[in-house]
């Protein structure tokens, strides 16, 4: 077994870096320069294949360059907006699209000319995939959508939708079509989301589809075929979205250490206080072992091992790291969390989306299970 990188692997790494000192901080995923800015960097296509504009990297590159750009100062915002257009979108059409359609969205998506959505969750619930209320019926040659979907990351500005829908019929995750949706298409539109806990500069918005028309090639991989879509977007997502949250938790402990390291009392440094030094070594701790459950999923989807086990594992152990880290670096924060100073407190805020973005903890526990169950 061999933990270190390859020559390409550190290249990447060093590169992203690079980048990411670089990028202006004012841009926000809001606002179309963004997406230009990461597009030129290459950010937006690190995984996606060289002929459609993309590094080609595989999914462990992938996730090392994202933590890196997470590590340098990226925001969380910016991350898993990238993340939801690259992993939810982009990496669906080069996997299961028409040659057409890939040919005329994935150089605009990986150069940030167009951005990518994954729309899923429906406002009567996001968990059970199988029970939805979209629907897709056929008119001759045409499908005709109609539904909505709520919580969609990236909905305001997005330019292409990947949308599940049920077919005429049972309620069945057998059932189900992916298509992919213009956004002008007649019949689309937006309603941007307001009020979240965190990542208030990450876009999200509720989509409606009304009577929307579409040719039959907007189907993924098929009619009645959603299962394996939705499955590789899952796969993507949960294995790679938060590899940038890992480098943000790092670079959060490297500035706590070091707030705290200058803060002094009666007795010098308040790191000196075992109490103090305990609970950033637990942060440490915790946040290497979700590492290597990061970097050996990407390495499973990169060798085609279970695509459920090894992504619901990582979201689920990266999850609770991030989060577990948020909450306890806020903790030795104190006052100085609490005014958000060094911005741990809105990291808190943050990382909380992360428990239900991908699937609910309890949704990739229910995977892990099944897994276990099956044996
Ligand atoms: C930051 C963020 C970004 C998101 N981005 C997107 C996006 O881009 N696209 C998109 O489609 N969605 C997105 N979502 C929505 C997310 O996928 C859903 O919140 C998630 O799937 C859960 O669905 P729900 O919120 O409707 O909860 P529900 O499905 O209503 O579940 C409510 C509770 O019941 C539990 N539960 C439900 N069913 C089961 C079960 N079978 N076993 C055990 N427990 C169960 C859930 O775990 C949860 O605790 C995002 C959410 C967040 C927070």
């Amino acid at each position: 077994m061999d933990f270190g990188q390859t020559p390409a692997q550190s290249d990447a790494v060093a590169h992203a870096r690079a980048q990411a000192l670089a990028f202006d901080a004012a841009l926000r995923p809001a606002e179309q320069a963004f997406w230009q800015a990461a597009g030129a960097n290459g950010w937006l296509g690190y995984c996606l294949p060289t002929t459609a504009g993309g590094a080609g990297f595989d999914a462990l590159t992938t996730v090392l360059a994202v933590e890196a750009l997470g590590r340098a100062g990226v925001s969380r915002s910016a991350l898993f907006a990238m993340g939801a257009h690259l992993f939810g979108c982009a990496m669906v059409m080069a996997n299961h699209a028409s040659a057409v359609d890939q040919q005329h969205w994935l150089p605009r998506l990986a150069r940030g000319n167009a951005v990518g959505a994954l729309a899923l969750t429906e406002p009567e619930g996001g968990s059970d995939l199988a029970d939805l209320d979209c629907t897709i019926t056929e008119d001759g040659e045409a499908l005709i959508l109609n539904g909505v979907k709520t919580l969609v990351s990236n909905a305001p500005l997005a330019d292409l939708f990947i949308v599940s829908a049920r077919q005429d019929g049972a309620r069945s995750a057998l059932n189900n079509a992916a298509l992919c949706v213009p956004r002008d298409t007649p019949g689309v539109s937006v309603a941007p989301a307001t009020g979240s806990l965190g990542l208030r500069d990450a876009p999200m918005g509720r989509v409606t589809f009304d009577a929307v028309r579409l040719p039959a090639t907007a189907y993924l991989a098929g009619k009645g075929r959603a299962l394996p879509v939705i499955l590789s977007a899952m796969q993507w997502e949960r294995s790679c979205i938060l590899a940038g949250f890992l480098g943000a938790a790092d670079r959060d402990l490297v500035a706590v250490t070091g707030h705290l390291a200058a803060r002094r009392d009666s007795k010098g440094s308040v790191l000196g206080h075992q109490a103090v030094l305990h609970s950033l070594a637990e942060v440490r701790a915790s946040l290497e072992s979700a590492r290597w459950t990061l970097y050996r999923s990407a390495w499973a989807l990169d060798q085609g091992e279970d695509p459920i086990f090894h992504p619901a594992a990582s979201k689920l152990v990266v999850s609770r790291a991030i989060v577990s880290a948020a909450r306890t670096l806020q903790e030795v924060m104190a006052g100085a969390g609490w005014l958000d100073t060094l911005g741990i407190a809105s990291g808190l805020a943050d990382v909380m989306g992360t428990l239900s973005a991908s699937g609910s903890t309890f949704v990739q526990l229910n995977a892990i299970g099944a897994r276990l169950a099956r044996k």
